[in-house]
């Protein structure tokens, strides 16, 4: 038999959300008349806006007609969409970009877990703790950090704790790393970076030779005009970032599949004979060969976020979900929960009570009270101790949530 990648041998018994839904499963197969809140897995649960499901049916009208059906498109994606992205999403924060600078694809998931594909298997890699476990996974199946410790701590790793001890903030690296992951506004903690914060990131990256990728999936949730939203916002970044953005959380596509990087023609990487390689060469090359692109009917969906009405009712949605974290976040706060996030993005954070592990809390909150949250340490080491709950729930729901909460396991 072939050998396999004992890479994946080196993961974690399991997907973080793949353990969480497990666990829902077997709670309610137990106890079939529970009626269970899933406050969870970060999936959004509004219906898309009214203008994209118009463009969704005029789309599926094209491949209805002779002369407008399309097969394969661009592998990186259709012009009209990436040059809809640089004005709409970029040129208001006074950052300029080109189509050729942007990749559409089916996902930020997928794109945060290929781009390490383009970087040496010995570069070393940073990770925000606790953070989107993407990152850090599909480095481990890259082979590029051995064995987890009992901990989960992979020794050929270097974590960036982001406690409350340093207001989810994290020290740059104390020894060098080659790609660094940043993902603000956070998924978890809900932390996001000022300005100079960011700027110290750059300015660490170019000084070290290092690529940041920044993920940017909740930029639209960023709710302080003081907050940058992109990092190309920081002079110098186009040099050493790698930018991620997503049309799943903000305009409701998780089921849709839309999302784009950003690789900056002037982002460099090198090889052994000391050469300097364009990544934006290395990724176009990268997805060429490994995409046929993302659906026309999803791309002509996105584009109708760009319209005045798209984009007014993207912004109500984001609304009603950030009404929700207000209720999670002031709810738990008068519970007597040291409460944090839940400001410029959709998920609260919080402390579990003094002595209990995050995952001795879930079991607590599943069993107890009927609710699924996600644990901290399923989001890295430093998570212990805390535990996530997500504004994407029904107004509703959110409210009984908060009430059970506060009523059955208050501090
Ligand atoms: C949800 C999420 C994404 C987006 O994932 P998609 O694959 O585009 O649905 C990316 N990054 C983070 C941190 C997320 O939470």
């Amino acid at each position: 038999m072939p050998r396999i990648n004992e890479h994946y041998l080196n993961l974690r018994a399991a997907y973080l959300f793949a353990e969480i839904r497990r666990r829902q499963a077997a709670y309610a197969a137990a106890h079939p008349a529970a009626r269970v809140i899933d406050l969870g897995v970060g999936d959004v649960t509004r219906p898309l806006p009214p203008a994209v499901v118009q463009a969704l049916h005029e789309a599926a009208d094209d491949m209805a007609r002779p002369n407008t059906f399309k097969g394969y498109g661009p592998y990186v994606g259709y012009e009209w969409l990436r040059a809809d992205i640089a004005a709409h999403e970029f040129g208001p924060r006074g950052v300029t970009l080109t189509p050729d600078e942007i990749f559409i694809s089916d996902g930020g998931k997928t794109d945060s877990a290929n781009l390490q594909e383009i970087f040496a298997t010995d570069c070393v890699v940073g990770v925000m703790d606790p953070v989107y476990p993407v990152y850090a996974d599909a480095n481990v199946v890259a082979g590029r950090t051995g064995a987890a410790d009992a901990a989960g701590r992979y020794a050929g790793m270097v974590y960036l704790p982001c406690v409350a001890e340093n207001a989810f903030q994290p020290a740059l690296p104390e020894r060098p790393v080659d790609l660094i992951y940043l993902c603000y506004p956070n998924n978890p903690t809900g932390a996001v970076a000022t300005r100079e914060a960011l700027a110290r990131w750059v300015e660490y990256a170019r000084a070290h030779r290092a690529v940041i990728f920044y993920d940017a999936a909740y930029e639209a949730y960023i709710a302080d005009e003081d907050v940058p939203h992109s990092i190309y916002e920081i002079p110098g970044a186009r040099e050493v970032a790698i930018e991620c953005r997503s049309f799943s959380k903000n305009a409701g596509f998780t089921g849709m599949r839309l999302a784009y990087t950003v690789v900056p023609r002037e982002a460099m990487g090198g090889s052994a004979d000391g050469r300097a390689h364009s990544l934006n060469a290395l990724w176009a090359r990268r997805v060429n060969m490994k995409s046929n692109g993302a659906p026309y009917v999803i791309q002509k969906a996105a584009a109708a976020v760009y319209t005045p009405e798209g984009s007014k009712q993207m912004r109500a949605l984001i609304d009603f979900y950030m009404a929700n974290a207000r209720v999670i976040r002031d709810g738990l706060a008068a519970a007597g929960f040291t409460v944090y996030g839940g400001r410029h993005a959709p998920y609260i954070w919080f402390r579990t009570p003094p002595g209990v592990s995050s995952w001795d809390f879930f079991d607590r909150l599943l069993t107890e009270v009927q609710i699924v949250g996600a644990p901290g340490a399923g989001f890295g080491p430093s998570g212990e101790g805390y535990f996530r709950l997500t504004a994407f729930g029904s107004r509703e729901q959110t409210e009984e949530a908060v009430e059970r909460i506060r009523a059955r396991l208050a501090p």
